[in-house]
C-alpha cells in the first residue's frame, strides 16, 4: 500500500512512517519542511520514501492508496490570540488542502481512505467528573471543542465513496515526546504528587497503540466514522500521578501547582488539568487488542 502522511514529522506521525516502512509499505512524507524530514527519515535508514513540501502533495496523494492528516500547530504552548488562531487554522487548512486534492483526484487513482486526526477536546474541557463520554456524546463549548468540530467538519467534505475515520485522539504516552516528556520533569522537581485536584480524568493512551489504531484503520473496512483514540481504563489524575511516582522511584505527597503545569504547558494545560472521561466504545465493539489497557503498564513500557 503507498500511504501520504501529513505531521508525519510529529510525535504520532514519525512512530507511524517507522511502522509503515518496517512493514514495507510506500510512504509519502507531506511536510512543510523537506530539511527537517530528511532529518528525521534519512534516505540510509528509509530508502524508497518521498519527502515531499506542498508542491508535491498532490503527485503523492494522486499515487496513494491511503492519506493519513495528523498536521497541526501543537497546543501546549502559551495561548496568544494569534497562537489560537494558528492552532485552529494549521488545522483546517491543511486537512481543507488534503481533502480537496483526494476529492480532484482521477478516479481509478484517487485514495480510497482518509484516517483524519482530531481530539477529545472535542467533548469540552472541565465539563464534568462523573460523566463519561463515548463517540456519541455532544460537543462542548469550549475552544478546543469548536476547534475539533471544524476540523472534524472540513475533513467530513471528503467524497462519500472515500472512507473517512475521525481518531479523536487522548493524551498520547510515549517516550521522549507529547505531554509526558514535559511533565516528567516537573514531577521530579516537587517530588510529584497530584496536578490540580486530582480528581480530574485523564484519558490517555500509550503511543503504540494509537499508531495501531491508526495502522489497523488504513486497511479494515470496519473502521469509519468517528473513532475514539484513548485507553479503555481512562484514570482520574490522582491515580496518574500515582502510578507515575511509583514507576519513577518517586514519592508521590506533595502537589504539582497547576501554575508549574501551566508555565510548562501552557494554556494546552487544560487538556491534562480539566480532562474528561472517555471511553473507546467504537475500538472496543471492533475489537481492537489495545497492547496498554492500564496505565501502569503503559508507564512502565516508556520509562523502564
Ligand atoms: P506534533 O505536534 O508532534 O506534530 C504535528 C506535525 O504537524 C508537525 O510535525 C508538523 O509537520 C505539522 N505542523 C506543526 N505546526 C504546523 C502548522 N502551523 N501548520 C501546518 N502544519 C504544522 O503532533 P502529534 O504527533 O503529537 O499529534 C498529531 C496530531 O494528533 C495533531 O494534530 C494533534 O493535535 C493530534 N493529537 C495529539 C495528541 C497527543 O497527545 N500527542 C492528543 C490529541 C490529538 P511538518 O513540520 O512536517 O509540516
Amino acid at each position: 500500500m503507498t500511504v501520504s502522511v501529513t505531521g508525519a514529522t510529529g510525535f504520532i506521525g514519525t512512530r507511524l512512517v517507522q511502522r509503515l516502512h518496517a512493514d514495507n509499505h510506500k510512504v509519502c512524507v507531506l511536510t512543510r519542511s523537506k530539511s527537517k524530514a530528511e532529518t528525521i527519515f534519512p534516505v540510509k535508514n528509509f530508502p524508497g520514501i518521498v519527502i515531499a513540501e506542498e508542491a508535491g502533495w498532490k503527485d503523492c496523494i494522486e499515487g496513494s492508496n491511503a492519506v493519513v492528516n495528523l498536521a497541526g500547530m501543537p497546543i501546549s504552548t502559551r495561548w496568544s490570540p494569534e497562537i489560537k488562531k494558528e492552532i485552529k487554522e494549521s488545522r483546517i487548512r491543511v486537512t481543507s488542502k488534503v481533502v480537496d486534492l483526494i476529492n480532484s483526484s482521477p478516479q481509478g487513482v484517487r485514495p480510497t481512505v482518509l484516517v483524519s486526526a482530531t481530539a477529545v477536546g472535542y467533548y469540552g474541557s472541565g465539563t464534568s467528573e462523573t460523566r463519561v463520554f463515548d463517540e456519541n456524546s455532544p460537543s462542548g463549548n469550549d475552544y478546543l471543542a469548536e476547534v475539533c468540530r471544524e476540523w472534524e467538519g472540513t475533513a467530513l467534505k471528503v467524497d462519500k465513496d472515500v472512507r473517512l475515520a475521525l481518531i479523536r485522539i487522548g493524551v498520547v504516552l510515549g517516550k521522549d515526546g507529547g505531554a509526558l516528556a514535559k511533565m516528567i520533569p516537573l514531577f521530579m522537581m516537587f517530588a510529584g504528587g497530584p496536578l490540580g485536584s486530582g480528581q480530574q480524568w485523564f484519558s490517555w493512551i500509550h503511543l503504540d497503540d494509537i499508531v495501531n489504531l491508526i495502522y489497523e484503520a488504513l486497511s479494515n473496512p470496519s473502521y469509519k466514522g468517528v473513532i475514539n483514540g484513548t485507553a479503555p481504563n481512562p484514570v482520574r489524575l490522582s491515580e496518574m500521578c500515582n502510578q507515575l511516582g511509583n514507576v519513577l522511584g518517586r514519592p508521590s505527597w506533595l502537589p504539582v501547582p497547576d501554575f508549574a503545569l501551566k508555565a510548562v504547558l501552557g494554556e494546552g494545560a487544560s487538556v491534562v488539568l480539566e480532562g474528561q472521561k472517555v471511553v473507546p466504545a467504537k475500538a472496543k465493539e471492533l475489537g481492537f487488542p489495545f497492547k496498554y489497557p492500564y496505565v501502569k503498564d503503559a508507564l512502565k513500557s516508556i520509562l523502564s
